[in-house]
């Protein structure tokens, strides 16, 4: 997958996009982040990239023509260039284009699982008040906001998305490790983990999981893991048996136990 960041501050990026599972992605050619920092696009010869609001207001803007410029330069050589028109549906060849911003659509498992169906991506980051509406409008971004508050640009949200996204490309994750084994992806969260020893200044690791009973681990496991989505994640549980799921006599058990129970 091939994804293009526009940014003020593309140095931010290395120390994440370089590291662990997206460094290695990335070493592998499973992921290239292609990062163009906007202000290289300005035609001020300072090199400014924002302005004062019209309208008033605090703060700045930032502003369509660093940005116009910075988004034709993605585009093939054919569509780029400012006598040009647009490229067809003003994707530059067919990107989908995500302006990361707390007004946007809530980035979620469905989301995620959207995205990492696309080849390439476009993300914008913003910072202080936000982009020119022009920016947004004429080259259909999508809003994409990774929670409820207010962060002081969209380069750590790009990151989320990034990573979120990248677990999903195959070859990305280690052969043993399946993105839709983990927390919500599965339908439940996971339960509780233990490694060694097998006890640490007296606190132990429940005896179940020492004793070698496959059978009876994977059962204390998805209790635990019934458990715990009962009591944090009830939205969860109630998606979970709408999409009855296919169970064995043994879980089937357990899991009318847990339902009958009160919450932990
Ligand atoms: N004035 C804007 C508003 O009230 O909607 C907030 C601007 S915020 C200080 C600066 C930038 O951070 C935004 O343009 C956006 O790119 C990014 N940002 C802030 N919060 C975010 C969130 N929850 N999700 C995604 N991006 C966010």
């Amino acid at each position: 997958m091939k994804v293009d960041v526009l940014t003020l501050f593309p140095e931010m990026f290395a120390p994440v996009t370089g590291s662990s599972i997206l460094g290695r992605a990335g070493e592998k050619g499973l992921l290239y982040i292609n990062l163009i920092n906007i202000r290289d696009y300005s035609s001020d010869k300072h090199s400014k990239a924002d302005d004062t609001p019209f309208g008033g207001g605090p703060g700045m803007v930032m502003m369509a023509q660093p940005l116009f410029d910075a988004i034709r330069s993605l585009a093939a050589p054919q569509e780029a260039g400012l006598d040009t028109p647009a490229p067809a549906g003003r994707r530059p060849a067919g990107r989908r284009m995500i302006y990361m911003s707390p007004r946007g659509r809530l980035l979620d498992a469905a989301l995620i699982r959207e995205l990492a169906a696309e080849e390439e991506l476009c993300l914008l980051c913003g910072h202080y008040e936000g982009v020119d509406q022009r920016v947004l409008d004429y080259w259909q971004f999508e809003e994409v906001s990774i929670g409820d508050y207010i962060l002081t640009g969209g380069e750590l949200a790009a990151m989320v998305l990034i990573d979120a996204v990248a677990r999903f490309i195959p070859e990305v994750l280690g052969s043993s490790e399946s993105v839709e084994d983990e927390s919500v992806y599965s339908g439940l969260l996971e339960c509780d983990q233990y490694t060694k020893p097998r006890s640490y200044e007296g606190l132990t690791v429940p005896e179940v999981l020492t004793s070698g009973n496959h059978k009876e681990i994977a059962l204390w496991q998805y209790e635990n893991s019934l458990a715990l989505t009962q009591s944090r994640r009830p939205d969860l549980l109630r998606a979970y048996l709408e999409k009855e799921p296919e169970l064995s006599k043994a879980e089937k058990k357990i899991l009318q136990k847990v339902v009958a129970k009160p919450p932990l």
